[in-house]
Formats: structure tokens, sequence, C-alpha cells
């Protein structure tokens, strides 16, 4: 087996920041009906508006919740507009292993989460 698919195995196995947070400013949940893919993703701002807390709970194949625990990685530290400006290149990037496009759409799950989720946030804080 390569290394980047080492990794990936290893964050499937030992997913950082795993668990629903209690409370969270942001939560979102999606899935990947094509593989049985399912997330949901929270979030916790600080009071300059930047991720401090990041949880998440899914359950599908290697990629999705690998991709999954390697963006809550990316995320702790990040303000929302950065955390929007995150692409699909970013992560392609972090997962480095070539994706059949099956696969692409269980890569692509938790960053459509989190831009879901922060969406929503937004038209909330806009009805106040
Ligand atoms: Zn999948």
């Amino acid at each position: 087996m390569d290394l980047y698919a080492e990794i990936i195995l290893d964050h499937y196995q030992n997913p950082h920041h795993a668990g629903a947070l209690v409370q969270p400013t942001i939560s979102a949940r999606d899935s990947n009906p094509l593989c049985g893919d399912r997330l949901q993703l929270d979030l916790r701002l600080d009071e300059s508006g930047r991720i401090c807390e990041v949880g998440f709970k899914g359950e599908g194949c290697a990629i999705s919740q690998a991709s999954a625990s390697m963006l809550t990685d990316e995320l702790i530290g990040k303000t929302l507009v950065e955390a929007e400006k995150l692409s699909n290149e970013d992560m392609h990037a972090m997962i480095q292993v070539p994706l059949s496009p099956a696969r692409v759409k269980c890569a692509l799950l938790s960053l459509s989460t989190l831009k879901k989720g922060i969406l929503h946030y937004k038209i909330s804080q806009s009805k106040n």
C-alpha cells in the first residue's frame, strides 16, 4: 500500500475531531446516496469569528470519512470567509490519491456539508 493510501486509512480508523459538539454554532448534515455516505459536521466559533472547535460524525466509505477528518484539521483557526474559500482542488490536495469519478463525490461530501452549514448560518444571521 502506498503512503497516501495509508494516511487515508489512518484517518479512517483514527478520525480527528470525531464526535458531535454540544450546542455548536453551526451544524449541517449531508449525504452521498450513491455510496451510502452520511456526515454531520459541527463548528463552534469563538468571539473573533474563528472556528475554535470542530466535530463530525458519520458513516460510509473510507474516502468520505477520512476526507472529513482531514478537513476538520484544516478548519481549526479559520474564519468562515476562509473556510468558504476551500475548494474542490484543496480537498484533492489533502487526499492526494487519484479518485475515480464515483469516489470524487465521497471525497467532496465533507466540503459540501461545510458549505451548506455556512450558508444556513449566514441566512439565519441575516434574519436577526
Ligand atoms: Zn463513499
